[in-house]
Parts: C-alpha cells; structure tokens; sequence
C-alpha cells in the first residue's frame, strides 16, 4: 500500500507575506534530514507539507523519527494513498487501520473534502466509511465526544488519505529562518539543552568549545562532539570550533587571585566566542547560564561576564530549574552522554572559595594586569574545526 506524510505547518501560519519563505526554509530542512534515507517528493499546499517517499523500500518508521524532530511542524500524520473513490476509501480502511482499530473499543470518522468535485459530503463519506467500520469491527461503538481512535478521511487535490491520530511534531521554527548564533559548549547537561531551544527558535548554531589539554582529555571533547551529533538531529549540521585555553587557564591561575579565576575564566570565554561569532556572522551568543544554579551564575557573577562581550547573549535556560533542564536532555536524548565523567575545562583549577558577589570594577583590574590579549590572538587563530552532522552518529 502507497504511503505518504503529512505535516501541518506550525507558528509558520502566522507568518502572513512571509510565510512561502519560511516554508522553502522548512521543505529543504526536510529534504535535508530524509536524503540518507532515499528520494522524496517535498510539496506543499493549504498549510499541509506531502512528503512522498518515491520508492517502496524506504523506511517510513525512520523517517517519521526524523520528521519528529525537524522545527517548524505542529503535527504530523504517515497516511494511506488510495483512489479517489469512496469505494476504494472504505476498502483501504479497515486495512490499514486494522491494528489501531483493534487495540480500542470506541472510534469517530472525521472527513475533510478540499476536493469539492467529489461525490460525497464530508457528513457522508463520515456515515459510510463509520458504517463499513462497524461491520468490519464489530466489538467499536461510536463516540464522537471522546473517541479512542479518530479515523481521518482526507479528499484532496492530489489524492485520498487515511490516518489514525496525527503525532506531535517538534513544534518552533525552521531552523534558518531565524538568524545564526554561537553555542558555547560544554559536555555538561545545560549547554545542550540550550543549543536544543535557540535551534527551535528558528537559530542556525556554530558551536564553540574550550579545552584545556592535558587537563581535559581527548574524551571529554569527543563527549562535546557526540552530544552535537544528537543536537544536530533538530538544529541541522554545524561547524564545531575548539579554542585552544590551556594556556589562557595557566595564565589566569599564575596571575590573578584565586577567588576570580572562574570569573575571570568565563570573561575569557566570552571574548574569545564574540571573536569566533563574529567571523562566522553570528548575531548573539548562547550559554546553558541558569540563575543561581552555581556561584559563576548568581546575577553579580553574569552581570560581570555580560559586561565582558558587547555581543548580544541568549540565556535560554536562565529561569529554568535544573530538573527541568534534565527532563529535557532525557527527551532530546543527550542526557546520558552529558554525564559521561569527563573533565571540563570548568572544572580544572576552580577556586576553592569563588566570589559569589563579585564586583565589576575589581575583576575588571584583575583581568588588565596580566594582559591576556596576546594569548586570546593566539587562540582564535589556532581552533580547530569539526563538521557536526547527525549522520555520523
Ligand atoms: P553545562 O551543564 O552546560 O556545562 P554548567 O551548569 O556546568 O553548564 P558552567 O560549567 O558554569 O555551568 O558553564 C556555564 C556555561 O558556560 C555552559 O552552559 C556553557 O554554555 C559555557 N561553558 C562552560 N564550559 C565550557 C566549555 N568548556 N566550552 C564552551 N563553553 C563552556
Ligand atoms: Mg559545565
């Protein structure tokens, strides 16, 4: 039996003059996330995406998973293809929706006819493919308040559809239609959830991640990498740089007093990312910052690293708690990855007693002294780069 998807547009409806771009954006981040699974056929007309699979053989499981995930879609639907008759209708249901009829004991027909040429009414295509229903399956009733199944009829243009409930999609924005952003990334739990909410947004990401070798190991930045590939599978494919901060580190723990090395360290941080953002045309930078969650994020602590960067900065977990955060790295999948235990560069050389009120103008000194702007030169002209793609998983 013919297959087909069919994706409901989401916030894009809103877009008014707009909207036919942000629609392209959404069909070739599609074609994008489907092509290693084989050809499609991206179309789209009235608020609805047909997403045709042009062979047989392609796995339509797969590619609902990846659809799932792709921003700018409210909800989705893999549907049988049949003629458009209602004789080929009423054939073609009881078929395909054989399982799903089974496991629940009430049911509705619910019918949409864009294609006005045919014969029936949505209120008789409902009456007749219910009764077919009912004489196939004779253990449902009919609700039509509260049914366990809604079985879809969909005249259209281009064919007849039949689907059970659509399934959620991943709600947001097309990923490109909202600008670019720099994610600085760590291998903790908060940094990928960041990425994962800007990317929903609309926001194509360039990811930033500072090591410290010897200090950080060759793991810990394949974990950054392993967790990109998982946040690749919303936000798309991006490039991935790794700042070279070891020496940056060293210096700040032989120059500056030991309760403003994080602070220090996170001024740093954002200088050196502004650098790589603006090279790379990005208009803000992300952090996975949650306000109070540690002493580097109470609000005197980030008022002094905001004032390190005249970059715009995203902090889209600022209001969050940190199960919140955890239930959805669960959900995004990048939960189990983030508590691998390897060191992050965070993590080496933090000040027994931090300032949690630190004050501006004494960082601000603390930082001068030592003159880091050779060594930040230094390591924006040494990154390395890595092409994030969710294939490589
Ligand atoms: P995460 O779980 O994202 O590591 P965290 O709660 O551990 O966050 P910090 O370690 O203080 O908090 O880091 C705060 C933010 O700084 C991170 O969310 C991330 O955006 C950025 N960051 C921290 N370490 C690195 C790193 N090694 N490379 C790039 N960005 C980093
Ligand atoms: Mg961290």
């Amino acid at each position: 039996m013919k297959e087909i998807l069919l994706l409901k547009d989401g916030e894009i409806v809103l877009k008014g003059l707009n909207r036919r771009s942000f629609e392209d954006v959404l069909k070739k981040n599609l074609k994008y996330a489907l092509r290693s699974l084989g050809s499609f056929e991206i179309t789209s007309a009235q608020s609805t995406i047909y997403v045709k699979p042009l062979s047989e053989s392609i796995d339509l499981d797969e590619a609902c998973d990846r659809v799932s995930r792709v921003f700018g879609i409210a909800s989705f639907s893999r549907a049988a293809v049949c003629e458009k008759t209602i004789e080929s209708v009423l054939e073609t249901v009881p078929v395909y929706l054989e399982k799903e009829l089974n496991a629940v004991k009430t049911f509705k027909v619910e019918a949409k006819r864009s294609d006005k040429r045919f014969p029936l009414k949505s209120p008789e295509i409902c009456r007749e493919t219910g009764g077919e229903i009912l004489s196939k399956f004779p253990h449902l009733k009919v609700d039509v308040h509260n049914p366990e199944l809604t079985v879809n009829v969909e005249i259209r243009d281009f064919g007849a559809y039949i689907h059970g409930e659509p399934h959620k999609g991943a709600g947001g924005i097309p990923v490109g239609t909202g600008g670019k952003a720099a994610i600085l990334i760590s291998g903790g739990i908060d940094s990928p959830v960041a990425a994962y909410m800007m990317a929903k947004r609309g926001i194509q990401l360039t990811a930033i991640h500072f090591a410290s070798p010897p200090y950080t190991s060759r793991r810990a930045e394949d974990k950054v990498v392993r967790l990109l590939r998982k946040v690749s599978k919303y936000a798309g494919s991006m490039t991935m740089y790794t700042v070279p901060f070891t020496k940056i580190q060293e210096k700040i723990k032989e120059e500056c007093p030991e309760e403003l090395f994080t602070i220090i360290m996170r001024r740093l941080m954002m200088q050196i990312s502004s650098k790589i953002a603006e090279r790379n045309d990005c208009l803000a930078l992300v952090t996975g910052e949650s306000l109070g969650q540690v002493a580097s994020q109470t609000i005197g602590a980030l008022a002094c690293t905001d004032d390190a960067s005249d970059m715009l900065v995203f902090r889209p977990l600022i209001g969050m708690d940190k199960q919140e955060i955890i239930d959805i790295s669960y959900r995004i999948d990048t939960y189990n990855i983030s508590i691998e235990p390897y060191e992050d560069c965070c993590t080496v050389f933090t000040p027994k007693h931090p300032r949690t009120r630190p004050v501006l103008k004494y960082v601000k000194e603390a930082q001068e002294k030592p003159n880091f702007e050779p060594l930040v030169e230094e390591a924006v002209n040494n990154l390395k780069v890595t092409h994030i793609s969710a294939e490589d998983e």
